[in-house]
């Protein structure tokens, strides 16, 4: 069994992105990321904490706009508008869940596709469908799985590759990702028959639910290659996914641990979407 060490490919994948931006920096291009947060969940202030560590380990600037939890959708809007409008500001990502009252798909469309380094709009998700040739900033989490596989040399064409979780920014995109790879994908969700069937013949599974303990031995086959996307805390405080990665290491020809897996390549595709995204504004190719 190998370990996919998300952890190093990320740090790897960050130390390449400071060159990047060192060099930009010298030509007067200082890549800004903004990230709006609304409210003090202690999940979403710890991925704001994590990401605002990687800006400062690539050199990218950060401005975080905070609002209370009683903000309305168009207040929100309002604010990305003046974002959109701004030549200093790069990326803007609206950190999610926002509270009930604002509705988050008119808040992911007010952001300029151009900007939109979290990949959500429709825009940028339409790229990403039509193949990885046009993937320009594609979702962050299913293209720090695809980059993590890759690093690995884990060709997914031709594999059967089971994909557990349908949200709109993990488990659809990744299906769509692995599909334009070559994979044969099925999606499993809340409604999905039996779970066990399709995760049993599956070379490559993909879990991203947030339920601890979804995915057990016997529901993977022998030298199955395992991507744990799924973060939950254990009554000690400490973070876990979605499966039993003790047992299943056992029986699998790689694993994703969480932590160190899927989070850290998620903060480090962000970073990567920023400084691409710099690049296109500044029309450098
Ligand atoms: P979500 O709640 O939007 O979607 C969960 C999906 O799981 C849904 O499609 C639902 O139908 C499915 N589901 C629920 N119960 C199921 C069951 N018993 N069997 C099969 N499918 C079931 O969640 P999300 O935003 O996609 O996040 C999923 C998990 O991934 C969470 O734990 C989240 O914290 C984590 N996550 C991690 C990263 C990262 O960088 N590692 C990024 C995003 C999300």
């Amino acid at each position: 069994m190998e370990l996919l060490d998300g952890r190093k490919v990320a740090n790897d994948l960050l130390d390449t992105l400071k060159i990047e931006v060192d060099s930009l920096q010298k030509r007067d291009i200082l890549p800004k990321l903004v990230v709006i947060l609304v409210g003090d969940n202690p999940a979403s202030l710890s991925y704001v904490k994590q990401k605002r560590k990687a800006c400062e380990k690539t050199g990218i600037l950060w401005e975080q706009i905070n609002y209370d939890e009683s903000i309305t959708t168009n207040e929100l809007i309002d604010t990305i508008k003046k974002l959109n409008n701004r030549d200093d500001v790069h990326g803007i990502l609206v950190q999610l869940p926002v509270p009930e009252q604002v509705f988050t798909p008119d808040v992911i469309r007010a952001i300029d596709p151009k900007k939109d380094v979290d990949g959500f709009t429709a825009y940028n998700l339409g790229k990403m469908f039509l193949s990885p040739d046009f993937e320009d900033l594609p979702p962050c989490t299913p293209a720090g799985v695809i980059k993590m596989l890759d690093y690995y040399n884990i060709d997914v064409s031709g594999m059967d590759a089971t994909i557990v979780g349908a949200s709109n920014i993990v488990g659809k995109p990744l299906t769509t990702m692995l599909l334009n790879r070559g994979a044969t994908t099925t999606t499993c969700h809340i409604k999905t028959k039996d779970l066990k069937a399709n995760t049993l013949k599956a070379d490559l599974v993909c879990v991203a639910v947030g339920k601890r303990n979804l995915i057990t031995e016997d529901m993977v086959k022998d030298g199955v290659i395992l991507v744990d996307i799924g973060i939950n805390k254990k009554e000690d405080g400490k973070l876990c996914g979605d499966s039993d990665f003790e047992s299943i290491s056992k029986k699998a020809s790689y694993i994703t641990p969480v932590p160190g897996g899927v989070g850290p390549m998620t903060v480090a595709c962000l970073m990567e979407n920023t400084v691409k995204a710099t690049k296109n504004l500044n029309k450098i190719t």
